[in-house]
């Protein structure tokens, strides 16, 4: 098992992929199988989201502790996951450090969570993503990599763009050692959000979150998930299209595309971590089109897979 950031931090291409936990035991098998193709496209690694409400650190098959073990300890692929600290107890979250420890996963990716209207700062506790980073910190030292996430936007909640900036910096100064942004729209909103965390003294790899758009609804949910806009132009393009998924997918794809190929060409991106809604077709291509898809990096996994590749559950 390795840390990943030495390879975040070399100048060779790669991409990520994230993925969300299965909410079946049926979703969980057909992940592994996804798993299993994409691992041969080479991705530096998988992350695995973190879910407070669905047992997220318990024994289900399907929980994210659980999950992220399958991709590293079974589908021999660097595995990051996703852990919040806002409304658990500090003896939860040194119980799923535990468990993420013994998994010998060494790559966290530590977030504050969504906190909600009822939620009150408790003095001293986990109020933001920058006190679980500094209990990683207190109590593992340097076992694991921890990445932190960013905001090209500003994060919705913070009272502006600049204050935002210097949260993350906190967040890198307490021992964040990249970062791995929100989704955006344009290639010039990330890299605009590069030269300013440059400016304040952010000198760690910041990794491009990347949302190829696949339909209409899960646009739509997503972004408003992330409390964003969608810009005009695209919402132009897709109000015609929007009840036709392999137009928009179509769609989705060039616009990603493009958007990456700016990003790569700007000499800031080396490397891209790919929103992909546990979906693959979209993803494998817009990296096909970048030519970072690598063709016989790994063998396929010992067991024969079979599954639907679109199939979500
Ligand atoms: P924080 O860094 O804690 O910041 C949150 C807000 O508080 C910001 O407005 C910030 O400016 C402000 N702030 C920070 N520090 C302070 C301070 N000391 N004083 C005052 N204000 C402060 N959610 C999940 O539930 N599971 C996931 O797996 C998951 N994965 C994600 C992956 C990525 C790449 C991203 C971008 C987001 C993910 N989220 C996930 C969503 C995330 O939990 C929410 O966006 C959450 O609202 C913010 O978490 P954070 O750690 O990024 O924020």
């Amino acid at each position: 098992t390795e840390k990943i950031l030495s390879r975040v931090k070399s100048k060779d291409p790669f991409f990520s992929l994230e993925f969300f936990p299965p909410r079946t035991e049926q979703g969980a098998a057909n992940l592994i199988g996804r798993f299993d193709r994409m691992r041969q496209g080479g991705p530096l690694f998988v992350d695995i989201t973190w879910h407070p409400a669905g047992d997220p650190g318990g024994d289900k098959i399907t929980s994210s502790t659980k999950i992220a073990g399958t991709v590293l300890n079974y589908c021999s692929l660097d595995t990051m996951l996703h852990m919040t600290c806002v409304k658990q107890t500090e003896e939860t979250i040194k119980k799923n450090l535990e468990k993420t420890k013994n998994l010998g996963i060494r790559n966290i990716l530590a977030l504050r969570g969504d906190a909600d209207e009822n939620w009150g700062i408790t003095e001293g506790g986990f109020n933001y993503g920058v006190d679980l980073v500094r209990f990683i910190k207190k109590e593992y030292g340097d076992y694991f990599s921890i990445c932190v996430a960013g905001y090209p936007n500003g994060h919705p909640d913070s009272t502006s763009y600049q204050e935002d900036l210097l949260h993350l910096k906190e967040k890198i100064d307490a021992g964040g050692e990249f970062v791995i942004t929100q989704l955006f729209f344009t290639a010039d909103e990330f890299l605009t959000f590069v030269k300013d965390c440059r400016e304040i003294g952010i000198t760690c790899p910041i990794i491009p979150g990347i949302f190829p758009i696949q339909t209409n609804r899960s646009l739509v949910q997503l972004t408003k998930l992330s409390k964003l806009t969608i810009p005009e132009e695209i919402q132009k393009v897709i109000e015609p299209i929007k009840d036709n998924d392999a137009a928009i997918r179509k769609y989705g794809i060039d616009l990603a595309t493009d958007m990456c190929r700016s990003l790569l060409n700007s000499g800031e991106v080396h490397g891209l971590h790919m929103y992909t809604l546990n979906l693959e077709a979209a993803t494998i291509q817009i990296l096909k089109n970048l030519g970072l898809w690598c063709q016989d990096v790994a063998k396929t996994l010992p067991w024969k897979t079979s599954g639907n590749p679109e199939r979500r559950e």
